[in-house]
């Protein structure tokens, strides 16, 4: 049954191989039982669903929270060749009839609503009408109150699925479900444990990054600045926040979009469509955005606050790079907010059970940003998965700053708060501290404190950064709710006795994501952007990044090395195969140098131009002696990038020395790991080898034997 499955992946999704948790998930449902999927965002969840309904008789219902995600799941399917449609809010009801009589006739294999139209017996009536074989329950964590996104007709579910007479098997799937919301489900839904697939959480394409302590417009200005040929989405906890940051990134020109609850439903559609277009770039938006957007080529997350809690933050943080393509999460960090979001639960939960929950997931959220250690890492202990591996290119794994004593300017500090009395918040203390002729500070006579004017030589700004380090050091602690006061915490007074040093980091520099990109993969984008517009759907339902970088490589000349191109399937192929191929054929003719830097280590192409391409310019800097972090860091790439341009310069056989990479013995032990899990997977390889071994060593060995 499953290789029957494995011909339908290939047909329409034109990929070759199950990803994790897939085959498990589709045997379970082919056989009947009723299972749940957990699963990360990216993971290919919706396949699960999608491949049975092709398979079995009668029509799969889909029960999903967002109309927006009915809408691109719908156009997606349709172009692969899937006859799907939905029922919901948005139509009128005479396209309501007109959907149904075509259900009625066995006119499609999917149909998407929301958990409400179960609640009307018209509904449930007119479902008894049909033969459905299986019911989807996508994001199945809204039916727990411990989750993030709680919605009460997920709880009604279940009734209604046991009145149908099809007797439907359920599906639920979700990709952030803490070990109590697992049970929640499994409960709700009846699903027994040992139907429960659970993959990794972890997701190696994403970089994750907290930064402390910076002046965050600035920040975001460089960054996006730096990456302003891609998508990203910047999170803020308050519709002000979106405003005041809107305006600050449009009046510098940026091409930029928002999105809160304080706007007009047509507004927010219009926003949300730009941006799934491509036709703006970022956007800035509150958590109301997201849930459901399908939108694969996302590039980076910035969260311009700390959001609540972990669960948002990796549901969030987890929309960048579903095509699996690098992408980074960007955490940028000010004690303040913690705050606003403690102000946030005591305004919305009255309910002292949920409201503790609650502050205990700030908590949490909280201590990921001073967490020292493997960043991906935290957030896999989070969800309950433990693992010693650490990512090797989040924040804390990169970073190697040198640490500057700091003991004495944090004395001054605490001291000048002491002389305050503690009463004050920051902007006060910083200015007795840089000696500001503030009226209140004259007033409140501090300019005779001995402390008055002792950091003189730093701006205002400057000490009060300083002071939020000091704050997420937990030298000051901060309390009352609006007009928050600063005071010296137990951790303070050590500093203040000389008992306890305070060191502080080098602030990092803003990094740029994603390779170069070069002049074949911006045609296929224009490309891809003319036929979307064309034909009314966002670019990335014709063609994933992926699936373009993957053309970059492959270079496809004929109809069935275009089959080949990762993502194509029939229906794709018939469609677009050839215009993408026309496109690719004539910028080789106008362009006979090759056409890409590859992500992925990619085999030996088949020409012979010599470039100065990306990866020879790593390749250089290596055989000057520098390691692969320091590379990273100076051409401001991820050390994964760098690892492939080293496998790819073996590959060219510009380097050939393979003894750099692994000894005889390490490379004897990775080939008899290979031979017992096969060279499909990286991670069932790496479990098998002593920790010493790394992926990059594994990928080398790969690359060596032709395998990757
Ligand atoms: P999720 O719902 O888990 O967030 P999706 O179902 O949207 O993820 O899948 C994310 C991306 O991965 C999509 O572009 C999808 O086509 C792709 N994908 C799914 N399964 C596979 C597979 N077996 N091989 C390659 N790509 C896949």
């Amino acid at each position: 049954m499953i290789a029957e499955a494995k011909q339908v992946l290939k047909q329409y999704f034109g990929y070759d191989e199950f990803r994790d948790g897939q085959a498990s998930i589709i045997e379970y449902i082919l056989d009947g039982k009723n299972t749940v999927g957990i699963m990360p965002t990216g993971g290919g969840k919706s396949l699960c669903y999608q491949i049975p309904s092709l398979m079995l008789d009668g029509v799969t219902l889909v029960i999903s929270p967002l109309i927006s995600l009915m809408k691109d799941q719908v156009d997606s399917l349709i172009h692969q060749g899937i006859p799907a449609t939905y029922i919901n809010s948005t139509l009128s009801s005479n396209e309501v009839e007109e959907r149904m009589e075509k259900i009625s006739l066995g006119g499609y294999k999917l149909v998407y609503i929301a958990p409400e139209r179960l609640e009307s017996f018209g509904f449930i009536r007119f479902l008894n009408t049909l033969p459905i074989p299986l019911v989807a329950v996508d994001e199945a964590h809204c039916l727990s109150q411990w989750g993030h996104d709680f919605r009460p007709s997920y709880l009604g579910i279940y009734q209604a699925v046991k009145q149908l007479h099809s007797n439907p098997t359920i599906l639920a799937l979700t990709a952030t479900a803490t070990p109590q919301v697992q049970a929640d489900i499994l409960h709700h839904l009846h699903i027994p444990d040992q139907f429960k697939v659970l993959t990794g959480f972890q997701r190696t394409n994403l970089f994750f990054q907290v930064v402390k302590g910076e002046d965050r417009k600035r920040w975001v200005e460089k960054y996006v600045q730096k990456n302003h040929q891609h998508s990203g989405i910047i999170y803020c906890a308050t519709r002000k926040e979106v405003e005041n940051l809107y305006l600050f990134l449009e009046k510098k020109g940026f091409s930029v979009g928002k999105y809160h609850g304080g706007m007009s439903d047509t507004l927010r559609q219009e926003q949300q469509e730009a941006f799934l277009n491509d036709t703006i770039s970022i956007m800035v938006a509150t958590n109301a955005f997201g849930m459901g957007i399908n939108k694969s080529n996302v590039r980076f997350v910035i969260h311009y606050q700390i959001p609540k809690n972990m669960e948002g933050y990796y549901q969030e943080a987890g929309r960048a790079g579903r095509d699996g393509v690098d992408s980074e999460c960007i955490l940028l960090f000010s004690p303040q907010d913690i705050q606003t979001q403690r102000y946030i639960i005591d305004q919305n939960i009255v309910n002292q059970e949920l409201h503790d929950n609650e502050m205990q997931k700030l908590r949490d959220m909280v201590d990921f940003v001073h967490t020292e250690a493997c960043l991906q890492n935290y957030i896999l202990a989070y969800f309950g998965e433990h693992t010693d591996i650490e990512c090797g290119h989040c924040s804390n794994c990169l970073d190697e700053r040198d640490s500057e004593d700091v003991t004495r300017e944090s004395q001054m500090v605490l001291s000048c708060m002491l002389r305050m009395n503690e009463r004050f918040g920051t902007s006060l203390i910083s200015g007795v501290l840089t000696g500001s002729k503030n009226k209140k500070i004259l007033d409140w006579g501090f300019h005779r404190l001995s402390t008055y004017g002792l950091m003189k030589e730093k701006s205002q700004k400057e000490v009060g950064l300083f002071i939020d380090y000091l704050i997420s050091e937990g030298v000051i602690q901060v309390e009352g709710g609006s007009f928050p006061i600063l005071k010296v915490s137990l951790k303070g007074k050590e500093v203040l006795m000389g008992d306890r040093k305070v060191s502080r980091k080098v602030q990092p520099t803003v990094s740029a994501i994603i390779s170069k990109e070069d002049g074949l993969f911006q045609s296929l984008r224009n490309l891809r952007k003319s036929i979307a517009e064309s034909e009314g759907v966002p670019p990335f339902v014709i063609f994933s990044d992926k699936s373009l970088q993957d053309m970059c490589v492959k270079l496809p000349k004929n109809p069935d090395e275009f089959l080949s191109v990762s993502g194509v399937g029939e229906n794709k192929l018939t469609r677009y195969g050839d215009l993408f191929l026309h496109e690719i054929s004539a910028f080789l003719k106008d362009h006979p140098e090759p056409a890409v830097e590859v992500v992925k280590p990619s085999k030996p192409r088949k020409t012979n131009h010599s470039d100065k391409a990306s990866y020879m310019i790593s390749y250089e800097m290596f055989k000057d002696h520098m390691d692969i972090k320091s590379i990273a860091k100076e051409r401001g790439m991820s050390t994964l990038t760098i690892e492939n341009h080293l496998i790819r310069a073996f590959q060219e056989g510009v380097m050939n020395d393979w003894s750099i990479l692994f000894s005889e013995t390490e490379e004897s032990l990775i080939e008899s790991a290979v031979s017992k899990v096969g060279s499909e997977l990286l991670k069932p390889i790496k479990e098998e080898l002593p920790n010493e071994i790394s992926y990059f060593q594994i990928k080398g060995f790969l690359a060596k034997n032709g395998q990757d």
